[in-house]
């Protein structure tokens, strides 16, 4: 039966990892979910069959907690829309996070239960040296990763304001941190009830402390490392309750969140220590302005150059998100291929607030993956292209990136817009982007800017084309 058991969970491992590599692209990541979800049903069914082995109890209480998180899941997740996305990572990611430090609690406590009935006095000797390292590691981790991403989902959903650094804030959390780690020492060499409990409260202290002065534009680049660390706390937790199948989920999780938290960064062209500790986003810098004006064009007239075009590209960002324009923008599409336009979307890899938003909703609208096209591929067609249209993007295009050695986002690749030779952009009014830094884009001479909600003004442009 051990044997089977084994069996099972290697194959669930192989799901997982079949199903995260078929994630990576939009055309199979449908199918990925579906494989990697099948794995972890296996993997749950085949533990909570063989409890004898894992030592499983109460499986009343289990179900009844399976029936109540997966029925909130399912009727929640069915109903989020794609902008609150972020957000719903946030909150199941702390969950995997609150899990993993349950899971340390109760080994701990179960230890020190034990302890005087087996003669030991510390807490290394009753679980021993390896497993209670993991244990003390998995509970810190874990309840950092909890109160963290709770702070994230907080800020993500408009129920915390966004907040600026206080003087003290980086001091007091290295004191904060190291306290946790005392009180994590103290547990592993001594024990107790109260240690226990005094390092639990300071690792979740210390996770709202970290996240609370991140802005929270920055919100997924955190969540994305919270997800990392969620990961390795279930890895470790694994190893505790000598689990296979979450050692290999989570290292995974931790691998893959690793890897995500990187790309964003580099991407952004920013360390992951100025996301952290910077607070950037959370002070409008005020850059000096630009030279020259805006000059205005209606949606009608912008969709008459756009038809009378040979090729356009597109370019969303944020704005597009928060206006849902996808639909409208993909009927406008249809009428200019209609019309014989070559048309192609450019995708840079942080517009909107997470990795692959704009895919997702192009997706949703049906735009075709073969349209897509992301920052390497396309940037060196903009200087034969007629029109690009940028639909609520900003720092994504702003050209401060490559000339502004002064502006905070200098250094992170852009899409290059500017070298086309008509630019449209949409945005609802002259405000800057997520990173408070002016776009001399939109004063360029050959920019035209499309003032209006992005869905309006992309249903009158639909009309518009339809009509001619
Ligand atoms: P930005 O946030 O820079 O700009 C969005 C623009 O959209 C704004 O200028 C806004 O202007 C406009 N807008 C907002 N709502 C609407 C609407 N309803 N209709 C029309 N326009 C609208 O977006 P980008 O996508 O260009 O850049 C993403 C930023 O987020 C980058 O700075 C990136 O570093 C950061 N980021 C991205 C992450 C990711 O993983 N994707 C992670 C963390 C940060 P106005 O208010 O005038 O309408």
């Amino acid at each position: 039966m051990a044997t089977l058991i084994q069996m099972s969970y290697f194959l669930a491992a192989v799901l997982f990892i079949f199903g995260l590599k078929a994630m990576s692209s939009p055309k199979t990541a449908r199918k990925g979910v579906m494989w990697a979800g099948a794995g972890m049903v296996l993997a749950v069914v085949v533990t909570l069959f063989h409890g004898d082995i894992h030592g499983v109890s109460n499986y009343l209480l289990i179900l009844v907690a399976i029936a109540i998180g997966g029925g909130l899941a399912w009727s929640t997740a069915k109903k989020v829309q794609m902008t609150e996305m972020p957000q719903m990572v946030a909150l199941y990611n702390g969950m995997g996070g609150g899990s993993a430090g349950a899971i340390s609690a109760v080994a701990l406590l179960e230890a020190q239960r034990s302890l005087a009935a087996s003669g030991h006095s510390a807490i290394f000797q009753q679980l021993g040296v390896d497993i209670a390292v993991l244990a003390v590691l998995g509970g810190l981790i874990g309840s950092v990763a909890f109160s963290g991403s709770l702070i994230a989902w907080a800020k993500l959903d408009g129920r915390m304001k966004r907040s600026s650094l206080v003087p003290a804030q980086q001091v007091a959390n290295i004191v904060l941190f190291a306290a946790a780690v005392l009180a994590g020492l103290w547990v592993y060499f001594s024990g107790g009830v109260f240690p226990i409990f005094a390092f639990f409260a300071l690792a979740l202290a210390f996770g709202v402390f970290m996240t609370v002065p991140i802005g929270g534009a920055d919100m997924p680049v955190v969540i994305s490392l919270f997800n990392a660390l969620t990961g390795l706390a279930v890895g470790f937790e694994g190893f505790v309750l000598g689990n296979a199948a979450l050692i290999i989920a989570g290292t995974l999780v931790g691998a893959a969140g690793m890897l995500l938290t990187h790309l964003m960064a580099k991407a952004m062209n920013r360390p992951l220590s100025n996301v952290l500790f910077s607070g950037f986003g959370t002070q409008a810098t005020a850059a000096a302005g630009p030279e020259g004006e805006m000059k205005e064009m209606g949606a009608e007239d912008a969709a008459y150059l756009m038809a009378y075009a040979d090729s356009v590209v597109i370019v969303p960002g944020y704005g597009m998100a928060v206006g849902q324009a996808q639909h409208k923008i993909w009927e406008m599409v249809q009428g200019l291929q209609g019309r014989g336009v070559e048309v192609k979307f450019a995708i840079h890899p942080v517009a909107g607030r997470m990795p692959g938003h704009m895919n997702v909703l192009l997706a949703e609208a049906g735009v075709p993956y073969d349209m897509i096209y992301d920052m390497e591929e396309i940037n060196e067609e903009f200087k034969l292209t007629d029109v690009a249209l940028v639909i609520g993007a900003n720092d994504v295009v702003n050209p401060a990136a490559k000339n502004d050695e002064a502006s905070p986002i200098y250094g992170m690749p852009i899409l290059d817009v500017e070298d086309a030779e008509n630019v449209l952009v949409i945005k609802r009014g002259r405000g800057t982007g997520f990173s408070g830094v002016e776009n001399h884009l939109f004063f360029g001479d050959k920019t035209k800017m499309v003032f209006g909600d992005a869905q309006k003004v992309a249903s009158t442009m639909a009309a518009t084309v339809k009509d001619l």
